[in-house]
């Protein structure tokens, strides 16, 4: 009855990889953010006539890349992207004037679509199909950083539901090879290297190690009332094989969640054959866990993994590649453009517990 995770929590937590990236855990219903309009219902229908990334419709595609297992009998194509958001044309150098920097432009954008049928959502695919396709994550980035060195990073992910800006209800992700680090990259890399200098530790290794061995009762010094409990596996939502589904304590999202490998791992290039099986498997529970309690999820996911770059050689050590899940639920508000402070309604610890009760078959 007297669970603490029940009690409004309004607290500022501090992500402990970038702290920059705080977020107001503030569960009191006058801190609700407006909920996103209620979103178009997301696209179940297996084949759309008109829709040029369903399986016939190959000749309504861009070009295409590369086709799995064979583009006659594809389950995976990628193909190159209508609207590119970096390009190949290099007819836009740098140019500097007073305050105005740029870089060019210069990269790569690609479709990656996901399966033949039209609005199947991940947790609806087979595991076997889920370890393909991030096989096929894999092989592409490594192809992207092998093609150019003015490649600095690439990013894949995926938008998933109008919620969650995709414009094409086929279920796709993207990859982004682009001329400049990310920012939120950047300062993971950085600040991780810095925790690893100090305690010669991975601060996500240690982070999976408090989540899974982790237990206290912190007290209000004055009353002796207990503040907050923290239990063993709290905050973990799922563990398969050699990987772990973790609700983070400073979740900027109220239904965010970050798959890890619990071995130590900086660059998910060398992920095995093996170990791909397990990534579909935790992916694919995970995300029936989500959809279970949102009622059908829309979100975004991407692939944060250690940059190929002379910059970060020596961070192999202290890196270690994730994928980070944030479903939409609500849009941010003036308050959280304008302080960069995220809010999050749902305490992690609440949210975890739901996601963790959901019966899978
Ligand atoms: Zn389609
Ligand atoms: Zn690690
Ligand atoms: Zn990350």
């Amino acid at each position: 009855m007297n669970d603490p995770v029940q009690k409004p929590v309004r607290e500022i937590r501090i992500n402990p990889i970038v702290p920059s990236e705080s977020v107001l855990i503030a569960t009191a219903r006058s801190m609700r953010p407006k909920k996103a309009e209620e979103p178009a219902p997301r696209d179940t229908r297996a084949h759309v006539e008109t829709c040029p990334f369903c399986a016939g419709n190959e000749h309504m595609t861009p070009p295409v890349i590369a086709a799995y297992p064979a583009e006659k009998n594809w389950e995976i194509r990628i193909v190159e992207n209508l609207y590119p958001v970096l390009g190949d044309d290099r007819s836009n150098p740098n140019l500097s004037f007073g305050m105005q920097q740029t870089i060019d432009g210069y990269g790569r954008h690609e479709v990656m679509i996901d399966h033949n049928q039209h609005g199947v959502a991940i947790h609806e695919m087979s595991e076997a199909h889920l370890a393909l396709l991030f096989s096929v994550y894999r092989d592409r980035m490594e192809q992207l950083y092998r093609s150019n060195s003015r490649l600095r990073y690439v990013l894949v992910f995926k938008n998933f539901g109008p919620a969650a800006g995709a414009s094409i209800a086929h279920t796709h992700s993207q990859v982004i090879a682009m001329p400049v680090i990310p920012d939120n990259v950047q300062a993971e890399v950085t600040n991780s290297h810095a925790f690893h200098r100090k305690n010669h530790h991975c601060i996500f290794c240690s982070l999976i190690d408090e989540a899974l061995t982790f237990e206290a009762t912190i007290y209000d010094r004055e009353s002796g009332e207990i503040r907050r409990k923290i239990n063993v596996g709290q905050y973990v939502i799922e563990r398969v094989g050699k990987f772990i589904a973790i609700k983070p304590f400073a979740s900027r999202y109220e239904w965010e969640v970050h798959i890890l490998p619990l071995q130590h791992q900086s660059d998910f290039l060398r992920i095995s054959r093996e170990d791909l099986d397990d990534l579909a498997r935790v992916m694919r529970r995970t995300m029936a866990r989500l959809d279970a309690v949102l009622g059908g999820a829309q979100y975004n996911y991407f692939l944060h993994s250690l940059p190929h770059d002379a910059d970060f050689e020596d961070c192999e050590a202290s890196y270690h590649w994730h994928i980070e899940i944030t479903p939409r639920t609500s849009i941010p508000s003036g308050f959280e453009l304008g302080s960069g402070l995220f809010v999050n309604t749902v305490a992690p610890e609440a949210a975890a517990e739901k996601l963790r009760a959901v019966v899978l078959d």
